[in-house]
């Protein structure tokens, strides 16, 4: 710390008066669960491409892999505890979080459920694979397998968006107006490559907003970036919003 770079950019955040938070798997990473790009040492689920799992087609193709893997997935969320970037942004009153993930970290960390935005819904959800819109919160206990629709006799699964499928509107809808309206972004932990959500970035930037992107890696998001900071989450999100 102690950087001029730094120094300034805590007093932009600080000062932000629209700020948006856009996150992705990279929030997480630092809490135990996997990314879709990047190493998975779990001997089973590393041989299988999580891009094909997370797929409408995957689905219909393997449900009960898919429901297994979510099954993993879901544990690993129950287990996991939030890390110093979640709770360094559930204090950033101001800010909306928009995020890809489907884990339920930002809530608890302290995170106002209100403030938060599921672009690709919750893996603690169930829901009916069909349109008839049941929908509960997925019980961590119960083994999942092929539970029928209470309603409609249909197949149920994780209230996930799938590669292949929509955004829940009402939810994309805050998500833009919120971009449009934003005076910075700060973008975490995403590869930037997962559309529409990455086109967030390109509106909030189209629209003024400052942006910041904190990744270790180097992502096609830094070309619109008017900050980078090549460092883990966990490690830079508690400097620059301090206590
Ligand atoms: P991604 O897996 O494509 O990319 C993750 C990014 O995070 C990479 O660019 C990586 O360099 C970066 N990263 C890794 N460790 C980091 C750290 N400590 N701090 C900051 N960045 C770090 O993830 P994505 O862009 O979110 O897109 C994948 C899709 O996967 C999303 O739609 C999301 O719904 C889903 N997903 C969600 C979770 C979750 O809910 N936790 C986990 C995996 C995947
Ligand atoms: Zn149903």
């Amino acid at each position: 710390m102690g950087e001029p770079v730094h120094r300034e950019l805590i007093g932009r955040l600080a000062a932000a008066r629209r700020p948006v938070v856009f996150s992705g798997a990279g929030l997480s990473a630092e809490s135990g669960i996997p990314t879709f790009r990047g190493r998975v040492d779990h001997a089973l689920w590393s041989r299988h491409d999580p891009q094909q799992l997370a797929s409408i087609e995957g689905f219909e193709r393997a449900p009960e892999l898919v429901l297994e893997w979510y099954d993993w997935r879901r544990g690993l969320v129950v287990e996991a505890t939030p890390n110093s970037a979640h709770v360094a942004l559930a204090r950033w009153q101001q800010a909306t979080l928009i995020t890809q993930n489907v884990d339920d970290l930002q809530e608890r960390a302290g995170a106002d459920p209100d403030r938060v935005l599921h672009l690709h819904g919750s893996i603690m959800q169930d829901r009916c694979h069909a349109t008839c819109g049941w929908s509960m919160p997925a019980d961590p206990d119960s083994p999942r397998g092929w539970h029928p629709c209470p309603e409609c006799g249909a197949r149920t699964r994780p209230g996930v968006v799938w590669f292949g499928e929509g955004l829940p509107e009402e939810t994309w809808a805050l998500a833009t107006r919120a971009c449009s309206n934003a005076d910075l972004i700060l973008v975490i932990g995403t590869s930037g490559v997962v559309q529409p959500a990455a086109s967030l970035v390109e509106l909030a930037a189209a629209s003024g907003a400052y942006v910041v992107n904190v990744n270790p890696e180097a992502t096609p998001l830094d070309s619109m970036a008017d900050t980078c900071l090549h460092s883990a989450a966990g490690e830079v999100l508690p400097e620059l919003l301090p206590d």
